[in-house]
């Protein structure tokens, strides 16, 4: 039975590259994996498969019966609706540990690292297969994509150190001037709607049995955000209320001032302004050297639910 590789639901370039990365090394090794996607590619992740020539993965988001390796992710809410009915065979994953669980054995690649590709890179380092270059170069996009081009905090030497090798073995020496025009691409949102932007990078979170969601746009100038914060904050209060959510926020990050305004809806904000110690003004806040929703968000976040 083939294997399917994918990432989390809304998925990024990491979620997209890495279930084709790490498909490619299961086939290598005798195992027949099919790379596959939860959802619709977001326009980096585009540019990334135009560059090196790929089509996007399968998309599938029933798995009953199948056997998965999942990548990106270990949170139930970011996985299939009917993951229950599948075998989990296999994680690789750079967040905290999730709350999925299998009832039979499994492989588990799970580091603390700004990318889940900076660990399939070990993975064909351990396997000792070689990577081609088309597949170096998507991985190398989602590192890069991952860390912010090395800015986040959630970056380490061993992202930095896969880059390096990666870009040698696809070819691109600059991959800083890659990594630029990857994020310009992201900080295009022209004719895209309010909630579709709320929802491109997007993940639900359940805080001690409170649900909350966290989306994220990260862009190279917040000045794009001008004219549309007023609406992003209007859709984020029907997003939650639709979605019986306790809090949504959306964080508009600027890669550039190393900074993120974090726009605020919620049934009592003062869990989230207890969280970060600090004060709310119209529901946003700017919060200096804040790149990571998963290093510098959630752990602050999720024990002010407990
Ligand atoms: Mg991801
Ligand atoms: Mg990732
Ligand atoms: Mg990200």
């Amino acid at each position: 039975m083939a294997i399917y590789t994918c990432g989390h639901t809304t998925p990024d370039s990491d979620s997209i590259c890495s279930a084709l990365s790490l498909g490619y090394l299961l086939n290598q090794i005798g195992r027949e994996a099919i790379p596959a996607r939860q959802g619709a590619l977001n326009p980096e992740t585009q540019f990334i498969l135009d560059k090196f020539g790929f089509e996007a993965p399968l998309l599938k988001t029933k798995f009953a019966g199948c056997e998965l390796f999942i990548a990106d992710y270990s949170d139930r809410g970011l996985a299939p609706a009917d993951i229950d009915e599948a075998t989990i065979v296999g994680i690789v994953d750079h967040h905290k540990l999730g709350d999925l669980t299998t009832s039979a054995p499994l492989e588990c690649w799970i580091r603390p690292v700004g990318c889940s590709n900076t660990i399939v890179k070990e993975m064909y380092d351990y396997h000792k297969v070689e990577i081609p270059a088309n597949i170096a170069g998507i991985m190398m996009c989602a590192i890069l994509s991952d860390t912010v081009i090395f800015k986040s905090p959630t970056c380490t030497q061993k992202d930095i150190d896969a880059v390096r090798e990666l870009s040698e073995i696809c070819g691109i020496e600059d991959f800083g001037a890659l990594g630029m025009e990857m994020f310009t691409i992201k900080s295009q949102m022209d004719g895209v709607g309010i909630r579709d932007l709320i929802l491109r990078d997007y993940k639900p979170f359940d805080m001690h049995g409170t649900a909350v969601g966290i989306g994220q746009l990260e862009v190279v100038d917040l000045a794009v955000f001008d004219t549309m914060k007023d609406d992003f904050q209007e859709d984020l209060e029907k997003l939650r209320i639709e979605n019986n959510l306790h809090t949504a926020c959306l964080i508009l990050t600027d890669i550039m001032k190393e900074g993120s305004e974090i726009l605020v809806a919620s049934s009592d904000k003062s869990i989230f302004e207890k969280a970060f110690d600090i004060t709310l003004e119209n529901n946003k806040i700017w919060m200096p050297g804040c790149l990571s929703r998963k290093k510098q968000i959630i752990p602050f976040l999720e024990p002010a639910f407990k």
